[in-house]
């Protein structure tokens, strides 16, 4: 049987993921890709969005990702992102807080005091981990 990746999803304030993987997939800037051991290495950007992997055991585990990069190596998988949190921790009354005060801030569209940008960043990852966390 092929060896495990070994997986690394650190932030800047926490280790959130270390474990053994039978396959990595992430949401690259360019598409999404997957990682098997053995993988010719490569680095990319990442998208906000979710990291899948399959476990040692076979068990299918999910991670939201808020953008960062990753690097591939034949035998280990390293991501940086500026947040991430494990399908299991994201509160999702918190990102629903979050969705609403985004939405005000874009709706308000002719305030000058508003960042839209930062605004549509605070949507784009509150729907992210409100989908993540609501998937059966
Ligand atoms: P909020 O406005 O609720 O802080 P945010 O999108 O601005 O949301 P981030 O900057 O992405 O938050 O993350 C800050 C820290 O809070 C990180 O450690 C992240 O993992 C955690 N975090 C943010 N939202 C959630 C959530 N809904 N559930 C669990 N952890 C969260």
């Amino acid at each position: 049987m092929a060896e495990n990746i070994q997986l690394e999803i650190v932030t800047p304030s926490k280790a959130v993921v270390k474990d053994e993987a039978q396959i990595v997939m992430a949401p690259g800037s360019l598409g999404e890709f997957g990682v098997l051991s053995g993988h010719t290495p490569f680095m990319t950007s990442l998208k906000v969005g979710t990291v899948k992997y399959v476990d040692e055991s076979g068990k299918e585990r999910f991670v939201f990702v808020n953008g960062g990069f990753a690097e591939a190596l034949p035998d280990r998988v390293t991501i940086l992102a500026e947040s991430a949190e494990r399908k299991e921790d994201i509160d999702v009354a918190r990102a629903k807080a979050a969705l609403e005060r985004a939405q005000k801030r874009l709706e308000s569209k002719a305030d000058p005091d508003i960042d839209f940008e930062r605004a549509k960043a605070a949507l784009e990852r509150a729907i992210h981990r409100i989908k993540l966390a609501e998937m059966s």
